[in-house]
């Protein structure tokens, strides 16, 4: 018997320190987990496969083990990434604030011109909330990004964030 080979595309988390990334990881890849050489760098990979538009795709899913918190991630973290999502906290603003430091760095070391960005505003279940839905998707439409907001603690907006990513990645040329 053969195995189709499916199509990998490589997903960046990144964004502030304390804002969810590995959360939404841990929630999407459903504790599905692999490590490999790449952690001696400082990475954390998770594969998890899905269906999109009637094709079978695997997303290599790069988060920090924290190097963000020094705003030290290196370039080849960013090299070859198909998607990047980018993620901030609705109940702090300053790490909406910090979008724009994390927009340079991904200018600076992305490799791919058609690299697909996902805005995430995480922690939606949370009351105090300091950063409004709209002035999000308003941040995301100026910057040419998706948008959506999410909670890795109910799930909300999680799987549609990686599904929404991986079809437009799909859809690009
Ligand atoms: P990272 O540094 O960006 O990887 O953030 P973590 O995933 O380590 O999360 C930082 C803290 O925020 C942890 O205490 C998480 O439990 C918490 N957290 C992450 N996502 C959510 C969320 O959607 N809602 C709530 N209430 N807490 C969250
Ligand atoms: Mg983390």
């Amino acid at each position: 018997m053969t195995t189709t080979e499916e199509k990998q595309y490589k997903i960046l988390l990144i964004g502030d320190s304390d804002v969810g990334k590995t959360s939404i990881v841990k929630r999407f890849s459903d504790d599905e987990f692999k490590e490999d050489l790449l952690c001696t760098i400082g990475v954390e990979f998770k594969m998890k496969s899905l269906n999109i538009d009637d094709q079978n795709i695997t997303l290599c899913i790069w988060d920090t083990a924290g190097q963000e918190k020094f705003r030290a991630l290196i370039s080849s973290y960013y090299r070859g990434a198909h998607g990047i999502i980018l993620t901030y906290d609705v109940t702090k603003r300053e790490t909406f604030n910090n979008l724009q430091y994390w927009l340079n760095e991904i200018e600076s070391f992305s490799t791919r011109s058609d690299v697909v960005m996902l805005l995430v505003g995480n922690k939606i279940d949370k009351e105090n909330r300091e950063v409004s839905r709209e002035e999000g998707a308003e941040f995301a439409k100026k910057k040419a990004m998706l948008f959506i907001e999410a909670s890795a603690k109910t799930k909300m907006g999680i799987q549609q964030a990686f599904e929404e990513l991986a079809h437009k990645i799909l859809e690009t040329p």
